[in-house]
């Protein structure tokens, strides 16, 4: 029987995180060194947001650059991973009551592979992506991932990646570094306690915890992909940390890993 693989929420940032030598990348990096190796990953990415339940399937899903404004370099960055239409089937079963389907024109999007490049560098594992269903309410999005579950046990990597915090009104591009907004911090810290509390309720039900969760998440698309991860651990995991910090003043880098 195959070893139980982790669920990993990523922080992802700022895009330029791929291409730069900072402290996230480096820690993405020891994280790759740390973690096993998973048959394969299902990534499901703040940046695919859509109505809809779709499922990447595509034997060579292409990168998305799907950002403005960066430096050609960026632009030219390739993760070549494989896709993984097998995967992609059992995924449009499991979330058969949502609608799954598979998906030709989507690929692998930088919430994915700015952070993959970094933990997995030869982009030698397969990797399928999962939509977020902009329809469906904060505890829809918790329900899915404990759908998903039992592709632990099936060598699948489950990687979630957006940002706890993430208000890029109010962040400070280009201007490093600055002191983390207290508001940011304060929410970030309820997340941590909840999650190494196991009290998922009100993180499910962030929209009532008032002004702090309201900046902190202005928009539901980068804090949901946690509900994915919170949805796919289960009480046998811990709960840890691997990267932390509060980039640009008002965007958290914090990783969880369940495992
Ligand atoms: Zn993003």
């Amino acid at each position: 029987m195959t070893k139980r693989l982790p669920v990993v929420f990523f922080g992802h940032g700022n895009p330029m995180n791929a291409l730069d030598d900072n402290p996230y990348a480096a820690q993405w990096r020891a994280m790759g060194a740390e973690l096993p190796r998973p048959r394969a990953i299902l990534a499901v990415s703040a940046h695919w947001y859509v109505p809809g339940t779709l499922v990447t399937a595509n034997q060579y899903p292409r990168t998305i650059h799907d950002f403005g404004g960066f430096p050609r370099e960026l632009y030219a960055m390739q993760y070549p991973a494989p896709g993984d239409l097998g995967l992609a089937a059992r995924l449009t079963d499991l979330l058969a009551d949502y609608g799954a389907v598979g998906d030709e024109r989507w690929g692998l999007d930088h919430g994915t592979w700015s952070v993959l490049c970094h933990v997995y560098p030869k982009a030698d594992i397969p990797v399928v992506q999962l939509s977020i269903d902009e329809t469906l309410e904060p505890a829809l999005h918790f329900e899915i991932g404990t759908l998903l579950r039992p592709l632990r046990d099936e060598g699948v990597m489950i990687v979630a990646s957006g940002n706890v915090v993430h208000n890029l009104h109010a962040f400070a591009w280009g201007r490093h570094p600055v002191e983390p907004f207290d508001w940011a911090q304060r929410f970030e810290t309820k997340a941590r306690e909840c999650l190494l509390a196991r009290e998922f309720d009100p993180l499910i039900e962030y929209e009532s915890l008032g002004e702090d969760a309201r900046l902190s998440a202005p928009t539901p698309d980068h804090y949901l992909p946690l509900l994915y991860a919170m949805g796919a651990s289960d009480e046998h995991d811990g709960v840890t940390f691997p990267v932390e910090g509060i980039d640009g003043g008002s965007v958290s880098m914090l990783s969880v890993l369940f495992s």
